[in-house]
């Protein structure tokens, strides 16, 4: 899509940049607009990360082999992973690599970053699979993050760049003025002035959208974590499975997302060697915000000047690139091309 210059997010010199939502998706583009000089306020509703985000299995999954906008974006994630522990120490990563396999298929076409492995080869890597699959995939290159510590410390380089964060301060409306264009946020307490509204509220983007007269086209997609206690090194990497994703978190603990608790505790005691004392603690459903497509919804809604989208799936893996690049859009008024294929106006 091509940025007119009604559609054109607001530029910087024109005003401040309100960010609704502060999950792993509001807070990269609130610390990348703040980055780039934008006086920015982000609003949540309740404490940030407290969303969907909280619940994530929280891998980077680069190197899935996808194709469509999601797939184009992924293929940056752990390059942006990167370039964002670099830009805030202490980020939490943890660079496993992730293993993937499933019994009785054929092994799939190799993406960039995948290696081919052999039973021996997975056995090294993974010391405490029973019965090493024939095949497996490596990603060495992957791995996967404290998603709540990620919000944190977003949020906490935002400030450091002039960031305005209200918690506790659920917007009610995003208001219009008499000529169609964006005039700020409704909250219970008060009317917030922008010139740019960034919606990034997950689930309930389309909600809010709607009180400006947007229909945006995502759906909460209800998914399941699972925290189990476990011997400590039972799992060194993100493993991948047709009956789980699983790592390990704490030295007594590991999460999975998965389908039903028992099917998946007898899985993992069926993968792996000792592991006959591993005990579910915890199960927690998550709404994660699925576009009507799959693909991301990122960028200016064409009928509603003032109005950024920034709502899609796997935003774990791809919220430092997204956040990169829509702060790119809503700061110098440029239209990103890797993000041509995420605009509103394709459906
Ligand atoms: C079990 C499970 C496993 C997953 N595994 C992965 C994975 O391995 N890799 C991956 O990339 N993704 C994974 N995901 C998906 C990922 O967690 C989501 O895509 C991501 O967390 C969405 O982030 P978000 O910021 O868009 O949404 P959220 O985290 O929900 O953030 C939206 C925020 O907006 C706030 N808000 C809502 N309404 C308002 C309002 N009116 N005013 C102010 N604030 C408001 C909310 O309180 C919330 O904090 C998984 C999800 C689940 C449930």
């Amino acid at each position: 899509m091509t940025l007119t210059p009604e559609s054109r997010p607001s530029r910087t010199g024109a005003g401040p940049i309100i960010v609704v939502g502060a999950g792993i998706v509001g807070a990269s583009v609130a610390y990348h607009a703040a980055r780039a000089g934008a006086p920015v306020t982000l609003i949540e509703a309740r404490r940030p990360g407290g969303g969907v985000t909280a619940d994530s299995f929280a891998w980077i999954a680069a190197s899935r082999l996808d194709s469509g906008p999601a797939a184009v974006l992924r293929t940056t994630a752990t390059d942006e992973y990167r370039r964002l522990e670099a830009e805030l120490p202490g980020l939490p990563v943890t660079w496993s690599g992730s293993l993937s396999w499933r019994i009785g298929e054929s092994a799939p076409e190799l993406g960039p970053g995948r290696q081919l492995v052999d039973a021996d080869t997975a056995a090294r890597i993974e010391p405490a699979l029973r019965q090493p699959p024939e095949w497996a995939v490596w990603a060495p290159d992957e791995g996967a993050v404290d998603a709540v510590g990620i919000v944190d410390r977003l949020i906490t380089g935002a400030r450091d760049h002039g960031a305005r964060v209200l918690r506790d301060t659920p917007a009610t409306a995003v208001r219009r003025d008499a000529s169609g264009r964006v005039v700020g946020v409704e909250t219970a307490a008060e009317f917030l002035p922008a010139a740019t509204v960034v919606l990034a509220a997950g689930v309930s983007t389309a909600a809010l959208a709607a009180t400006a007269g947007v229909t945006v086209p995502v759906e909460p997609s209800p998914a399941t974590l699972f925290r189990f206690r476990a011997p400590a090194g039972l799992v060194r990497t993100v493993i991948n499975t047709s009956d789980f994703d699983l790592r390990q978190v704490a030295a007594d603990q590991l999460i999975a997302a998965a389908d039903s608790p028992e099917p998946t505790l007898a899985a993992i005691r069926s993968t792996f060697r000792a592991a006959d004392s591993v005990e579910l603690l915890s199960a927690r459903v998550g709404d994660r915000p699925m576009p009507a497509d799959g693909e991301p919804i990122i960028g200016p809604a064409p009928d509603a000047p003032g109005l950024y989208l920034t709502v899609l799936h796997a935003a774990v893996t791809l919220a430092p690139a997204v956040g990169r690049l829509a702060a790119r859009e809503l700061v110098d008024g440029t239209a990103e091309p890797s993000l041509d294929g995420c605009r509103l106006d394709r459906f």
